[in-house]
């Protein structure tokens, strides 16, 4: 299966990623982790990606396009992945597109996690992520037994600088000028599965899991 997930900010994408690539045993490939990794890192790729990132805009194309081809080349994604956050406007589609036939496969279906905005901005805004071990947990879904400390790990928890709701705002409005355009782009193509992303996360995922089967 070769799969790609798009949907706004906060529609849970990371979380069904997860899930969906478990399930259909391919590798989840997320740019927005990969960059986080980066900057961690304090790799030269980390250094540059920050301040867009910081700011919720997006990372210049070409610099997202070379090392999405990259880590598409690697022999784990021969037989299927699942992208998550790519492509994030047109242009990187239209990338995606030469990449695969490069690669001489093709993209099999995009899944579309729809959710109302209102509702992303306080998923979004309410997320504590663990310094540590990166997990997410939500201050009203999804809270630690103790405040601020990974149950998993015990780890410190903080608040992205993307999560802050002035940049969750800009966020929006990035999908919605920029990523949104997509959604009609594979509609035309027919590779387009809509399904709704509101609800308790394993609902999400048996919707997911359904919608995508026939394409597995
Ligand atoms: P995410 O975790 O997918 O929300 O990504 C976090 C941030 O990483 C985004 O707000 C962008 O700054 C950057 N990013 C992730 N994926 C892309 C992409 N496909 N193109 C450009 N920037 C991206």
């Amino acid at each position: 299966m070769r799969l790609v997930l798009v949907g706004p900010p906060g529609a849970g994408k990371g979380t069904q990623a997860e899930f969906i690539a478990a399930h259909f045993d391919i590798p989840k490939i997320s740019t927005g982790d990969i960059f986080r990794a980066n900057v961690s890192g304090g790799t030269e790729l980390g250094q540059l990606a920050k301040s867009y990132m910081d700011a919720g805009d997006l990372v210049p194309d070409e610099v997202t396009n070379a090392m999405v081809k990259d880590r598409l080349a690697e022999p784990d994604a021969a037989n299927g992945f699942l992208l998550d956050g790519f492509p994030r406007n047109v242009q990187q589609a239209g990338k995606l597109d030469e990449i695969l036939t490069e690669l001489g496969v093709a993209l099999g279906v995009v899944l579309d996690l729809e959710v109302d905005f209102d509702e992303v901005v306080k998923r979004l805004s309410g997320r504590r992520t663990c310094k540590q071990c990166g997990h997410v947990w939500h201050v009203e879904y999804d809270a630690p037994k103790v405040e601020d400390v990974c149950d998993k790990c015990g780890g410190a928890l903080f608040l992205r600088d993307d999560d802050k709701p002035e940049t969750v705002r800009h966020r929006l409005e990035v999908y919605s000028m920029q990523t949104e355009p997509l959604i009609e782009f594979y509609r035309g193509r027919d590779q387009l599965v809509t399904i709704d992303a509101q609800g308790a996360v394993e609902d999400v995922t048996e919707r997911a899991i359904t919608a995508l089967t026939p394409y597995a």
